[in-house]
Parts: structure tokens; sequence; C-alpha cells
């Protein structure tokens, strides 16, 4: 293919024609449904949240993800109080919120074992018949 040929196709393909209004409104819709299940599965996942009693938090903001190696805490919903052990919602098993720069929430919501902080998981074995919701 010679340079001419290849300038040509590029100039061609900015060429491309402006999208219809019905293809604009066709993408604004999918775009519409995509929100709106992102939206629904947030929803069942915090209702399911709600209804074990715990989520999975990181101290590591989503963003710094992948370049450390922050491990999974195990949040609480609802408040826990056991002996001397006293949580509010929103605090890891392992320490109060507070202690931490920041907890957010992850879309997982499976213990992995070697991802989870050893102390959450520790206190989770031995409180977890205590965060069921009641
Ligand atoms: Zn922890």
């Amino acid at each position: 293919m010679s340079m001419y040929d290849i300038i040509k196709r590029l100039v061609e393909k900015c060429d491309a024609p402006e999208p219809t209004p019905e293809e604009r409104a066709e993408r604004e819709q999918r775009e519409a449904e995509a929100a709106e299940t992102r939206r629904l599965e947030q929803e069942a996942r915090k209702r399911r949240a709600r209804e074990r009693g715990w989520s999975l938090a990181s101290a590591t903001h989503p963003s710094d993800r992948g370049q450390s190696h922050g491990k999974d805490h195990i949040v609480l919903e609802a408040p826990l109080k056991v002996g001397r052990l006293e949580r509010e919602p929103g605090d890891a098993l392992c320490k109060p919120g507070d202690r931490f720069w920041g907890l957010y929430g992850i879309e997982r919501e499976e213990i992995k074992p070697s991802w989870t902080c050893k102390r959450c998981l520790k206190m989770f074995d031995r409180y977890k018949g205590h965060l069921e919701e009641n």
C-alpha cells in the first residue's frame, strides 16, 4: 500500500458520517439501561449486605488498587456489642472505622482468606453468629 493510499484511508475514516438522531437516541437508551442495571446491582448488593450484616471494604482507595497490597476488611452493617467488643455500623471488625484513613466498599461479596485482614477473619469466625440481621 502506498503512502497515498494510507493517507486516503485515514481521511476517509475521519469523514465517517455523524450518527443520525436515531443512532444517537439508541446509544443514549443503551447507556441509560446500563446505568440502571448498575444501580439495581448496587442496591441488591447493599440489601444482601444488610441481611447478612457485613460487607467488604478496602483501606486502599479503589484507584490505588493494584499498586498496593491492601487487605480487605469485614465491615459491619449494624452495631455489634458482645462482651467488651463494641462496634458501630461502618466499623471494621478488627478496629473502628475512624482508625483507618478511609474504608472503601468493594463490589466483591465473597471472603477470600488470603485477601482478607487476618484479624478481621479471626473475629469473623468468633462473632459471625452475632452479625446477621435479627
Ligand atoms: Zn481488618
